[in-house]
């Protein structure tokens, strides 16, 4: 059996990671497992836990993909105009929001001009929200749309206000999974690709994994792998975003092996351990996981619970039940029922620095 003590030496703050071998012998041992997360989410955080007051904007639900696992995707769906982005985006500054996060299915024409647009309107009437916008799959497509390079594609978004991207489109970066369950989307190349140009012209990103459908604990391990050599290179990954696939309303979900709640634990500890000292903020997701497992995961190796999201699509169109949006208080109460100390971030991760709002009647428009 391998003992957490011996590890915990092994791995100290600045070491590199532990090998494949240790890691599935981990997978196998859950307290070894639990206990040395523990441990190195407070050698690296301390005992604080964060989040961001953000609103997800999702400007359109129509798209030319064809994601096995996606229920957002609608034929006859909607695409919000310039008044409706930005009266959400003047509520969810009302209520605290310093960041938009700003995503959207693939719509066949839309091309680098119409993306940067989005963010120009945003901008010339916000100028001090965030803007955390477009995935790599969607800078892949805007890209192609024009005729142009990533590079330049990325030039322009930065140029319109591009703060920093969101990871996602990353499923697993292994290719046989992406061939069964998103087989039209980038591959884990072309995905690494643009996710370090970006990193490279000096705008950030997130990193996510979708686990708990087809893919093996292998793959898993490989995904986790593609990231650690990513941030070696860039240093612009700022977390890591476990999204547990939620089975509802897709096709994929009919063929899934669907996570339960000690898969979920062991998947945050062995994130943190396997991405340690690369990647030290681990978020659990409480829109997918539900609030109680999403604080559970705290004592696993987590020290962020993600945004208050507001207006959350996705999850919701695949059958989560946990709402379109927590206020800070909601947060800050799951955070301290774990004996934990919250604290307010901006997207980057720096401390923002005023009294934590409080919503009393956050009167959102329906999304
Ligand atoms: S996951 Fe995104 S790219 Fe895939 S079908 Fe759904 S909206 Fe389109």
């Amino acid at each position: 059996m391998i003992s957490c003590e011996s590890l915990s030496k092994e791995v100290s703050i600045d070491s590199p990671g532990l090998d494949r071998e240790v890691l599935l012998a981990l997978w196998n041992q859950p307290i070894q497992l639990f206990r040395l997360a523990a441990l190195l989410c407070e050698s690296t955080c301390g005992n604080r836990v964060s989040f961001v007051i953000n609103r997800n904007i999702n400007f359109t639900n129509i798209c030319v993909g064809s994601c096995s696992f996606c229920a957002f995707r609608k034929k006859d769906g909607y695409v919000l105009s310039e008044e409706e982005i930005l009266q959400k985006v003047e509520e969810a500054e009302t209520l605290g929001a310093t960041e938009i996060c700003l995503q959207g299915g693939l719509l066949p024409d839309m091309v680098v001009e119409d993306y940067c647009l989005l963010l120009d309107v945003i901008r010339s009437h916000f100028s001090r929200i965030h803007l955390h916008a477009f995935s790599p799959m969607e800078v892949w497509h805007m890209a192609r749309n024009s005729g142009v390079g990533i590079r330049d594609a990325l030039l322009d978004l930065k140029a319109s206000g591009l703060g920093s991207m969101p990871g996602t489109a990353a499923e697993i970066l292994v290719d046989h999974v992406r061939e069964a369950i998103c087989p039209e989307k980038l591959g884990s190349m072309e995905w690494s690709y643009v996710i370090s140009e970006a990193h490279l012209l000096g705008i950030p990103s997130t990193s996510t994994m979708l686990y708990g459908h087809v893919e093996s604990l292998e793959d898993r391990l490989d995904h986790l792998e593609v990231l650690r050599r990513i941030q070696e290179r860039t240093g612009g990954f700022t977390e890591f975003v476990l999204l547990p696939f939620i089975p509802g309303n897709n096709p994929l979900g009919i063929r899934s092996k669907a996570s339960d709640l000690l898969d979920h634990l062991k998947m945050h500890a062995l994130s943190r351990v396997a991405l340690h000292p690369l990647i030290t903020n681990i978020q659990a997701s409480w829109v997918k996981l539900g609030r109680e497992a999403a604080g559970a995961c705290l004592e696993w190796g987590v020290n962020d619970l993600g945004g208050t999201l507001m207006e959350e699509n996705i999850s919701r169109s695949a059958g989560s039940l946990e709402g379109q949006c927590l206020s800070p208080e909601q947060i800050c109460e799951i955070i301290e029922e774990h004996g934990r100390v919250a604290f307010e971030r901006t997207t980057l991760y720096q401390p923002v620095e005023r009294p934590i709002p409080i919503w009393r009647e956050p009167h959102l428009r329906e999304g």
